[in-house]
Formats: C-alpha cells, sequence, structure tokens
C-alpha cells in the first residue's frame, strides 16, 4: 500500500460510516415511510413529543394474575389527565409559574378533587387535615430577552430555579458572558463579576439531576461574582424546565437548550450582548394547603394496617410527577374497598400529602411530624410515586419517544422475605427495573426507615419539565404497577408483621 492509500483507506471507511449517522441526524433526509415520527426536538411552537397509542405498549405480565384484571389502566389513566387539567387550568387563569402548586387554587382544587375520588372509590373517612403555611416563594413574572446591535431576542424557555431571588420590577440590563460548563478552569481568565453568567449543563438524567448543580457551576458562579445565572440544560429543543433550589445570591434562571444556542451565536460575533432580566418573586404570606386522608377499615377495629403515601403536588403539568401515583392510591382504594368486610385483614390507609416541591419541603416535615400516629400499627409504608412513564430515548438533537415503559429505580426496607416477594411481583407484571436497588425515596424519605417500606420510581428525562403530560403516562404502565403492589399487599397481608422487618432493625 503507498503512504496516501494507507491514510486514505481508513478514512473512507470512517466516511463510510459516518455517512448514515449524519443522515439519521438530519430529518430532511428521512425515508418517507408514512410513519408517524416519533423522534423530535420538542419547543414551544413544535409541541411535546407524540407518545404512541396505549395499545401500542409492550406488556409482559405473566398469566396466573387474572385476580388484579379490575384494576384499570385506563381509568387510572382519566384521574392522570383530570389531575394535569387542573394544572392547566391554573396556567391559563394566568399564572405564569403553574402546575399543582402548594398553598394556591390549584392545590387546593387538587385535595378536593382527590377527596371526592377517594369518597368515589369507597374509602371511608375521608377527610382533609389543614397545614399551614411558611411564607411561600412564589415567581409572579418574568421576562429574559437578550440584545446584539439593536436586534432582541425573547428567551422562551426562561424558567427560575426553585427559590431564585428575584430583581426589582425594573429589571436588570446585565452584560452577558458563557463560561460552559462552569469548571473552575471554564473561569479561568474570564472575568464575570456583575455580569450575567451562562452555564451548560449535562442532564444526568435530566433536570433535577445534572452536571452544573453536581459539579459546583452554579455556586461557582455565584461566588466569583455574577450578577444574573442562567443555566442551559443540554435537552434537546427549548423544553421550560425547573431545576431544584440552586441556594445562589442572584437571580437564577433555567433555559431549553435552543435558546442556548441562540445565545451562544450572538457571543460567538465577538459583539457585547446584554441580557434583559426582569424576575418578580414575592413570598405570600398566610397561605396553607391539606393532606388528603382516606381509608379502607378491616374487619378488627384494632388491625393492623397498610399506609400509602401519594404527594398531589407538581411543576407543570406533573403526568407521572406524581399525578400517576396519586391515581395508582385511588386505584388500590377502589380494588381493596371490594373485598367484603369480614375478609379484611388489614385496613388500608391513603394519605395525599401536600409534596416537596417547596422550599420547606412540607410533604416531608408533616409526615415526620404526624409519623407516630401515622405508622402505629403499619407493617408497611408504600410510596405512590410516578408509577408509570414512557421510556423517552435521545438521539442527537433529537428526544424519542418509544412503546416501552420507562425504567424504575426502586427501593425497600424491609426482610429478605418482603423484598423476595416485591421483586417477583414487579417481575411478574412486567415492570423494568434497575437491577440493583438505588435511586430517590420522593415524598416517603423522612419516614422511609421507620417500618417496611416499599418505593417505585421513574425520574426520566422528562422530569419536572413542560412536557411531561398525561399523555407520556401509558395506561399499561399504571395497570402493571397498581397491580403489583395491590398483590404486594394481598401477600403481605397473609403474613405476621414481624417477618416483614429487616433483622437489621
Ligand atoms: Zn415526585
Amino acid at each position: 500500500m503507498t503512504p496516501l492509500l494507507k491514510y486514505l483507506a481508513p478514512l473512507s471507511i470512517a466516511l463510510l460510516l459516518a455517512t448514515p449517522c449524519a443522515q439519521a441526524q438530519n430529518s430532511q433526509a428521512r425515508p418517507q415511510s408514512g410513519n408517524i415520527m416519533s423522534c423530535t426536538a420538542p419547543t414551544g411552537e413544535s409541541g411535546g413529543l407524540s407518545f404512541p397509542a396505549d395499545q401500542s405498549y409492550l406488556r409482559a405480565a405473566v398469566p396466573g394474575n387474572e385476580a388484579y384484571d379490575s384494576i384499570d389502566g385506563m381509568r387510572m389513566k382519566q384521574l392522570v389527565e383530570e389531575q394535569t387539567a387542573i394544572a392547566r387550568g391554573y396556567r391559563d387563569a394566568g399564572n405564569q409559574f403553574w402546575g399543582r402548586i402548594i398553598g394556591t387554587k390549584s392545590d387546593h382544587e387538587t385535595a378536593m378533587w382527590m377527596a371526592e375520588q377517594l369518597r368515589d372509590a369507597g374509602a371511608e373517612n375521608v377527610r382533609l387535615d389543614p397545614i399551614e403555611l411558611p411564607p411561600q416563594w412564589l415567581p409572579e413574572t418574568w421576562e429574559v430577552s437578550a440584545i446584539r446591535n439593536g436586534q432582541e431576542i425573547a428567551l422562551a424557555s426562561a424558567w427560575p430555579t426553585y427559590g431564585s431571588v428575584g430583581t426589582a420590577p425594573s429589571g436588570l440590563e446585565l452584560e452577558l458572558i458563557d463560561v460552559g460548563l462552569g469548571m473552575e478552569t471554564d473561569f479561568q481568565g474570564r472575568d464575570v463579576n456583575g455580569k450575567a453568567v451562562i452555564v451548560h449543563s449535562i442532564p444526568t438524567s435530566g433536570a433535577i439531576i445534572n452536571s452544573a448543580a453536581r459539579s459546583g457551576a452554579i455556586r461557582r458562579a455565584d461566588e466569583k461574582g455574577a450578577a444574573a445565572i442562567l443555566v442551559v440544560l443540554e435537552l434537546p429543543g427549548n423544553l421550560q424546565m425547573s431545576l431544584y433550589e440552586a441556594g445562589t445570591s442572584v437571580p437564577t434562571l433555567a433555559l431549553g437548550s435552543q435558546d442556548g444556542a441562540a445565545l451562544q451565536q450572538m457571543l460567538s460575533s465577538g459583539d457585547s450582548v446584554i441580557l434583559n432580566l426582569r424576575l418578580e418573586v414575592e413570598e405570600h404570606e398566610g397561605l396553607f394547603t391539606y393532606s388528603v386522608r382516606g381509608e379502607v377499615p378491616a374487619a378488627s377495629a384494632d388491625a393492623e394496617k397498610v399506609v400509602i403515601v401519594a404527594h398531589r403536588d407538581s411543576l407543570f403539568e406533573g403526568g407521572s410527577d406524581n399525578a400517576s401515583g396519586v391515581a395508582t392510591a385511588i386505584e388500590l382504594i377502589r380494588y381493596f374497598a371490594q373485598v367484603p368486610l369480614d375478609q379484611r385483614i388489614r385496613s388500608i390507609e391513603i394519605v395525599g400529602t401536600p409534596g416537596h416541591h417547596n422550599l420547606e419541603s412540607t410533604g416531608h416535615s408533616w409526615l415526620r411530624e404526624k409519623q407516630g400516629q401515622l405508622l402505629q400499627r403499619a407493617v408497611l409504608l408504600i410510596n405512590a410515586e410516578h408509577t408509570a412513564h414512557a421510556l423517552v430515548d435521545r438521539w442527537g438533537s433529537e428526544l424519542c419517544a418509544t412503546n416501552s415503559l420507562g425504567p424504575f429505580s426502586w427501593r425497600i426496607n424491609g426482610s429478605t422475605e418482603l423484598q423476595r416477594l416485591t421483586l417477583q411481583a414487579f417481575d411478574d407484571f412486567g415492570i423494568p427495573r434497575w437491577i440493583e436497588t438505588g435511586g430517590p425515596t420522593g415524598e416517603i424519605r423522612p419516614i422511609s426507615n421507620v417500618v417496611p417500606s416499599i418505593v417505585l420510581m421513574h425520574a426520566g428525562v422528562l422530569l419536572h419539565s413542560n412536557i411531561e403530560t398525561a399523555a407520556a403516562v401509558p395506561a399499561i404502565g399504571l395497570a402493571a404497577t397498581t397491580r403489583a403492589y395491590a398483590r404486594i399487599i394481598d401477600e403481605v397481608n397473609k403474613l405476621e408483621a414481624s417477618r416483614l422487618v429487616s433483622r437489621e432493625q
């Protein structure tokens, strides 16, 4: 082989290999098969992702569990849709910061709705337990834009990170600077003092866990004197995303990657770019929320009980987080309320808690405070949280909907026997899961070690984004997890409480 060929041959192989990939990434070059495109870069204009019809999802339940067929995925999906409609109604009433937000009308409406659903499902002693709230951080309105050479672009995806400080009503006018991933070396030789600092963040896997928070980039920008911080979460499209509290002393907002790219383009010209930022935040006093409670009593008044917790709040529509968990809890009540009273070994108690998407994590503090009464005679605690979501894949600059269920992380506090029967139920109902325990504990975190407990959660790329809608929640997934929980409760009810407790406890 001549020296030139020696170099050309591997290069041409590389080119051959690269060509199909380059074509696949270019949506213009897609074959016109007539199939619906499942991949897209979701923006305000393009809308969210298109998910498959409920009948199209893969299912993998083993036979022999027909006793749980009455647990109905479509009925639960309807409950998910009703909760997401409450969130949209709140948005459409003119609230820029929207969802089922603690202490607001959307929260109270969700509480009333859940109480009504519990009664309809056959729960007894349904009640609202009012909780007074400390002053609540609530962004009223915000507006962010960038100007270069008199040309202004609006940054439509801007969303305040939780607990961010606001600006004066007149807003801020700041020079813009981009420090890449915001590592220590990215700041070397850059003067960020008094400027609006852009930090890019790698989602792992989405808004709640991302590189800028983990590597300290946001804190670093704050310490080096930034006057405002924009965190560009590098997920395809231009999603609005709610990041957990950044703990910074200056206004801090998340941006979608399309808005981040537009700013990068403005800055790379070398001209000065000015950021206009106005974020009006109020601390609302005198607000209140509820825990919603109901039960299916056992045959005996002093029977032991199983407690199911589902947090009611959400950022944006919260189809999976946590309309799905609330739907699971209500359907479990419906299932167990149909068991004749004299056959009920243990009572089932449901608590719809205010949730942890607020600075004080009121759901956590309420559970911590009430645990003595709530967990008295409890043999098992179930966290019904994010009980179904479609698997969303990532391909280049697009997100792809799939016909698979998104995988779940899980935690089981209890005996080997409890672990065995729980995992067996998950497997028998075709629930994809991490092979090892791990992931978040969610709403029950402060009390998960007090009694035997089970957590099964999906926390994927759309979590805390504006496209985590009811459409992202497959009915088949709701049915699978809820049926598994029902079987777990039935099997647990055949065991003495002592057999559920971990020996180490
Ligand atoms: Zn949640």
